[in-house]
């Protein structure tokens, strides 16, 4: 019969493998939004969003709530990395009548407690403002511990929120809503409120400390806070005391019932309830059924009341009982004492199973309650009690390796190694516990390394320093919430910027004011009709424009051929071939490489250079000899004086071949095909990579009005009315106008927008200050401009600075360097190599946005830049990213809304519809870009309707179908 009873309680490897699978599921549950109601596991959020880094430092008050008292706790915490923190403490009884009497009545007891503390110890400064974490030992709902940046949220919601939205730095205080008393507390009013705000009432009605809540938490956050093994913090907190809970670091993703999706919080498990719908079925015993019927509320806790030292005494009690009814023990004799509640403590329990000293604690405990026990008899209680404590530790083991697996799976790591904090008199009751916890553990989750790490005072000192990590986030968050602020601009200044843009623009389109404006608003002699036959040309150079929505679908398909194109400026150099077809433009290119000698050299080198290119391609794709209209997509500032004839007004991009600002590019073109004898080039048109990209989406939308290109650089183009145009003659019809908005700003007019950090990144630049824009004297009416032709000594690009993939890693360096600076990261070391130039690309931005992407990967990204980064490192660099990225692209917006309002305007619109043709890396490969771009725009020009197109390759076949366009027309027309 004692074997039959040492069987039922034993329990399989393998059930502890399925009670393993069930636990994942039940966590599975309760963390996620939608099935997180009926979950038994409730998986509740902690807020707590970091593990101590040793960093932290100063005094803290701590209120712990107990089972029959109140402990309060000054703590001081050294902040040198060790944990060897001062610690003075009082324990006040409590009185079993406020444990049942009103909620008011319990709280102005607690801070009683605590102005008596502070009075004895002569601790409290009454001016002193303290911080205090409460330790409720109570399943709360809670909201938020410390406060996250409003902006950072807006951005994980997809919502823009604007400067001077609720950000006023100050620490949120936490909230935690009561779900339900236990362990014989009952006070009126305070299930379902805020415990915090309760106790914050209660210790400002004593009018004496300042003392704020900064932190609420149950002890087993303590537990996992108050200890770490060789420098490694602990994810996992594991209690076995009187009842069982634990909590883990989840990855903030997972926790749907939290807003967090960076970082990683502590999720308060609440396991004690698994179980409740059935899942230990094939686990529980008669006498576990006994147990339950027995305590305060049948049916629930049912994994606690296998594991819990309030419950371990009494299963062995229920077994003894029964085995002494059957008569298998104490010779037959009745055991009438075995049929009272609790006369069995599991500290006996835990002293029997002991190797040496057990039998005779089993004798003795069993004497103690009338019985007068054999040898044999002491020796079955000792293997019963055994088997109910082993049993104990392997589900505990099992719900451990639950968490361990998940911990693994969830940050996508082959194996895990990780510190488990353990506490509670279970656990510290006997050696074995912990034993058969590590061992079964081990076998469960087998692709974990865990080391158990017997935690002290989780209550207590674990709860000053979780205090205290509320505090260090806090302050952080404050300075990096101070560092960013400038960066986050409100609606108004993106108003403002629009508004500055639009003046800029029609500075730029008057021929008088033209000097004055920052953007130089190029002609590009790329038209458009008004009629929509067809018939419209510019008389100037032949050409008709196809960008216009009437025109598109009724002349490109006329445009057939085969065709060359030529594409400089860019990130690379490239030759193609394009062929437009009846059903679509297919294409061929080369890149090649341009040498640094031959983009500093002589302008011939540069030309005869892109000749070799062009034979080179021609030899490669079996063209040679034949001649090909040929259309040159050159990405440079210049001065459009017909389809084909384009002055360059400065280089940029690292060019400054000598002898070419200032002279036609196509002629210099020509030049070199004469000097290298290439007789079949027949170049019709230079356009600008803008442009390009407007045309070639055209060719897909005729609404597309609009270029912007968002790569190395940024720059628009749009439809402009040819009246509005005073540079370019002619009133009527449209031309395209190459806005050259890059250098927007050059005039000083977004000086407030600028930060520090974007200074800093305009003085490493090779151009700062410099001029950007020579003036041409080879002009139209120059004499009319004789004013413009000084130099303009500007800083350059300035609104390119802020906006366009060169710059914008260089911007998140700079921000990261004063966050280094300032302490906040890489826990105050300095990191050298992040004073590398250039380290931080703008593509790591890309990836670092990336939504829900584990925090491994942006450590991984960020040691691949052999930056030593933290988790914490890595929430705080991805917040960073998103708030450049994000004023990017609100900037950028903001010169859309400017463009897109007057396209309006001018053509007397109540609401415009119109398409923006979009090329650029940056643009297209960044997560978060193009969105923010898009409502942004919906907000500042809310008249228009604006959809973005990404061009395939603008550039390359944006210039081929300038070209294939002004082939048919020059064809219809006739030789001229
Ligand atoms: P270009 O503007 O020179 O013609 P691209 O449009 O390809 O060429 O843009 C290249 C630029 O885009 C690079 O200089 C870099 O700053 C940026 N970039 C490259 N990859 C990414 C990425 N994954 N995410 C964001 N930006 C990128
Ligand atoms: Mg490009």
């Amino acid at each position: 019969q004692v074997q039959r009873a040492l069987l039922e309680l034993t329990v399989s490897l393998e059930t502890l493998q399925e009670v393993k699978g069930h636990m994942l599921e039940a966590m599975a549950k309760g963390l996620s939004q939608q099935t997180h109601a009926q979950a038994t596991v409730h998986m509740l959020p902690t807020y707590v969003c970091s593990t101590p880094d040793g960093t932290e430092k100063g005094d803290v008050l701590v209120v712990e709530l107990g089972h029959s008292h109140v402990r309060t706790l000054w703590v001081t915490l050294p902040g040198d990395g060790n944990q060897t923190l001062q610690l003075k403490d009082q324990l006040f009884e409590l009185p079993e009548d406020i444990m049942q009497g009103k909620g008011e009545a319990l709280f102005d007891f607690i801070a009683q407690c605590l102005c008596q503390f502070l009075d004895g110890a002569g601790l409290g400064d009454p001016q002193q403002r303290l911080p205090l974490g409460f330790v409720f030992p109570f399943s709360c709902r809670q909201t938020r511990l410390e406060q996250a940046s409003e902006a950072a949220r807006g951005h994980r919601r997809g919502v823009l929120r604007w400067r001077g939205a609720g950000a006023d730095g100050r620490a949120v205080p936490p909230q935690g809503e009561l779900l339900a008393w236990s362990k014989g507390f009952r006070c009126s009013d305070v299930e379902g409120h805020d415990v915090v705000q309760l106790l914050q009432a209660a210790i400002n009605k004593q009018q004496r400390y300042h003392v704020n809540v900064v932190a609420l938490m149950n002890n087993t956050v303590g537990t996992m806070m108050s200890c770490s093994m060789e420098g490694m913090p602990c994810e996992v907190g594991l209690v076995i005391d009187a009842g069982t809970n634990s909590c883990f670091m989840a990855e903030g993703c997972h926790v749907e019932m939290a807003e967090e999706t960076s970082g990683r919080m502590c999720v308060n498990t609440e396991w004690g309830c698994f179980g409740d719908d059935g899942a230990l079925s094939n686990v529980l015993t008669s006498y576990d059924q006994s147990v339950d019927q027995e305590s305060h509320e049948p049916g629930h806790k049912r994994f606690e009341k296998l594991i819990g030292g309030l419950y371990l005494g009494e299963i062995v009690r229920h077994v003894l009982a029964k085995l002494a009814a059957e008569g298998a023990l104490f010779s037959g004799a009745a055991a009438p004492a075995l049929g009272t509640k609790d006369v069995l403590k599991t500290q006996q329990v835990l002293e029997i199973i002991d190797d040496e000293t057990g039998l005779a604690a089993a004798r003795s405990a069993l004497q103690a309650l009338g019985l007068a026990p054999s040898e044999q008899d002491c020796c079955h209680v000792q293997q019963l009690c055994r088997a109910v404590v082993t049993r104990a530790a392997g589900l505990c083991a099992a719900g451990l390796a639950a968490i361990l697996s998940h911990m693994c799976q969830s940050r996508e790591l082959e194996r895990l190694k990780a510190n488990v904090a353990v506490d509670g008199t279970v656990y510290r009751g006997h050696a074995r516990f912990g034993e058969i916890l590590q061992r079964i553990t081990k076998l469960l989750a087998p692709e974990c390394t865990v080391t158990l790490v017997p935690s002290v005072d989780g209550g207590g000192r674990g709860a000053a320093v979780v205090t205290a990590v509320a505090l260090r986030l806090a302050a952080q968050r404050r300075e990096l919430d101070q560092l960013l602020a400038p960066l986050r601009l409100s609606l108004a200044d993106l108003q403002r910027v629009q508004a500055l843009m639009r003046r800029e623009m029609d500075l730029g389109l008057n021929q008088e004011t033209n000097a004055q404006s920052s953007i130089r608003m190029l002609p590009t002699y790329v038209r458009n009709t008004p009629d929509g036959t067809g018939e419209g040309r510019d008389e100037g150079t032949g050409w008709r424009g196809c960008c216009s929505p009437a025109h598109t679908p009724c002349c490109l398909p006329a445009e057939r051929g085969v065709f060359l194109a030529l594409d400089l400026g860019g990130t690379n150099f490239r030759v193609l071939v394009v062929h437009v077809e009846q059903d679509g433009v297919h294409m061929a290119s080369e890149i090649y490489a341009i040498p640094l000698a031959i983009m500093q050299g002589t302008g011939e080198a540069l030309f005869d250079h892109i000749i070799d290119c062009i034979t080179d391609f021609q030899q490669k794709q079996g063209l040679t000899g034949q001649v090909l209209p040929l259309g040159f997509t050159f990405s440079f500032p210049c001065q459009q004086l017909g389809l084909d004839k384009a002055v360059l007004l400065s280089w940029t991009k690292g060019f400054s071949a000598s002898g070419c600002v200032g002279r036609d590019v196509v002629q210099m073109l020509r030049e070199a095909a004469q000097r290298k004898q290439h007789s079949g080039l027949d170049v019709v048109a230079v356009v600008n990579d803008t442009v390009g990209t407007m045309m070639s989406c055209g060719y897909d939308d005729p609404s597309c009005e609009i270029g912007l290109i968002v790569g190395t650089g940024t720059n628009t183009c749009y439809m402009e009315e040819m009246k509005n145009v005073g540079t370019a003659e002619g009133d009527e019809g449209r031309m395209c106008i190459n806005m050259e908005w890059g250098a927007f700003g050059d005039n000083g007019c977004l000086d407030d927008i600028f930060t520090d950090f974007d200074r800093m990144v305009d003085e490493k630049t090779i151009n700062p200050g410099k001029q950007r824009w020579v003036r041409v004297a080879a002009r139209r009416r120059s004499r009319v401009r004789g004013a413009g032709c000084a130099q303009r000594r500007l800083p350059a690009g300035r609104f390119e600075k802020l906006i366009s993939g060169m710059y914008l890693g260089e911007i998140v360096r700079y921000i990261l360097l004063a966050l280094v600076e300032r302490r906040i990261l890489f826990r105050g070391k300095p990191s050298p190599k992040l004073q590398t130039r250039d380290i931080f690309q703008t593509k790591f931005l890309s990836t670092i946005e990336i939504d829900g992407l584990a925090l491994r990967q942006v450590r991984g990204v960020l040691h691949e830049l052999e930056l030593d980064a933290s988790f914490e490192d890595s929430v705080l660099v991805r917040e960073v990213c998103q708030a450049v990225s994000l004023r990017a692209a609100q900037l950028c917006a903001a010169g859309l809304a400017a463009v897109a309002e007057k396209m309006r305007e001018s053509r007397g619109l109540a609401q415009l519809a119109v398409t923006v043709g979009v090329d650029g890396t940056l643009y297209k490969m960044h997560p978060r870009f193009s969105q923010h771009l898009q409502r942004t725009l919906r907000d500042l020009a809310p008249k228009c309707f604006v959809t973005f197109l990404q061009s395939e390759d603008g550039s390359g076949k944006g210039a081929a179908l300038v070209a294939a366009v002004h082939c048919r027309v020059a064809q219809a027309q006739g030789p001229q």
